[in-house]
């Protein structure tokens, strides 16, 4: 981008959204749950839905690529970085209660949500209090773990279309389907999701927590960065058992490595770039498939433009 059009860009951009909201060249992996990624061209921090809605409606106006972040933690982005808008939720994180209903702006994590539910006595969202994601990437990809889902309470949400206009989406709209959404399909832009749950008993909830936490704390590598399971789950197998049954645990590319402790993951042990990862993925994809005859189709998203030397 020239420096003059960059000048026009940000000149329009102050007119809607305050000054320290946007960020110029900023380093991706400062926002990424992974700890990698290139450099986004604008990135804007908006703090009200007005502020989001004419974010998007500029990126659509002057024909700017509009990529949205969350917690980084479903997302590789490549070390190039991204090429437009990269609109971050990191200050939309409010959640309130009333009676059954728990609302959250797309910023807030899905892990508080679970614990405010939980003070509130209410009972549903449980299984995600350990999904290190926001409330945005959770809803577009229908986030699940233990066997529940963001499709059990989700009642209904608000959203941008790409032109910013203003929707809710009501319960039958949703089609939430493994990792898939009305959001993903339609590339809505999630404000907020609103939960339907249900009167709960503040001990079974709690036990409920803890043992999904520990579960975690024992089978998951979560004093690295990650992006949690790599690869979707093929049909009648389990992706870890088919890459630790290649040998593939331990395998090592930069500071990408696959997890010792669990093989679904692959870890950032030492400034991983997006590159080494993605290598790997790679490296994991052809070996299973040698040795299974099954390709491994990543959960993971891969974002954003190559570095060029
Ligand atoms: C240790 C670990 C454990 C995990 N365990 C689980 C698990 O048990 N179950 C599970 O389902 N996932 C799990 N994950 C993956 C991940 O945490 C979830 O997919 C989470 O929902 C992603 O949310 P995010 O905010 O990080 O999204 P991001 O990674 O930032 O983004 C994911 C996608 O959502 C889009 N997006 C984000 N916010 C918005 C928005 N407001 N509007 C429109 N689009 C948006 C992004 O553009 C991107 O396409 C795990 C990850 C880790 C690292």
């Amino acid at each position: 981008m020239t420096e003059q059009l960059l000048e026009q860009l940000l000149a329009g951009l102050y007119e809607g959204i305050a000054k320290e909201a946007v960020l110029i060249n900023e380093p991706l992996k400062n926002h990424t749950y992974t700890k990698m990624g290139g450099l986004a061209d604008l990135f804007l921090i908006p703090s009200t839905y007005e502020e989001t809605a004419f974010a998007v409606r500029y990126a659509y106006e002057h024909e700017l690529p509009l990529t949205m972040l969350g917690n980084g933690s479903n997302l590789v982005v490549r070390d190039g970085g991204i090429r437009g808008i990269v609109l971050s939720f990191e200050k939309l994180t409010d959640i309130s209660v009333e009676g059954h209903e728990l609302v959250a702006q797309s910023g807030a994590a899905i892990i508080q949500a679970s614990r405010v539910a939980y003070d509130h006595a209410l009972s549903g969202l449980e299984f995600a209090c350990g999904i290190p994601g926001t409330i945005g990437g959770a809803l577009i990809m229908n986030a699940g773990a233990y066997g529940g889902e963001v499709k059990d309470c989700l009642h209904s949400a608000t959203v941008l279309t790409r032109k910013g206009e203003l929707l809710n989406i009501s319960h039958e709209e949703l089609e939430l389907g493994y990792r898939s959404s009305c959001f993903s399909k339609k590339e809505y832009i999630i404000l907020e999701g609103r939960f339907l749950l249900t009167e709960g008993d503040p001990a079974l909830i709690k036990e409920m927590m803890d043992d999904l936490t520990h579960k975690r704390e024992t089978k998951q590598p979560l004093e690295y960065p990650s992006c949690g399971s790599v690869f979707k789950r093929p049909e009648g197998y389990f992706a870890g058992k088919l890459i630790q049954d290649s040998g593939l645990q331990g395998a090592r590319i930069g500071g990408a490595e696959v997890s010792q402790k669990h093989a679904g993951f692959i870890v950032n042990i030492k400034d991983a770039t997006a590159t080494d990862y993605i290598s790997l993925i790679q490296h994991v994809q052809e070996t299973v498939q040698e040795k299974f005859g099954i390709l491994l189709e990543p959960e993971v998203k891969i974002i954003g433009e190559e570095l060029h030397s």
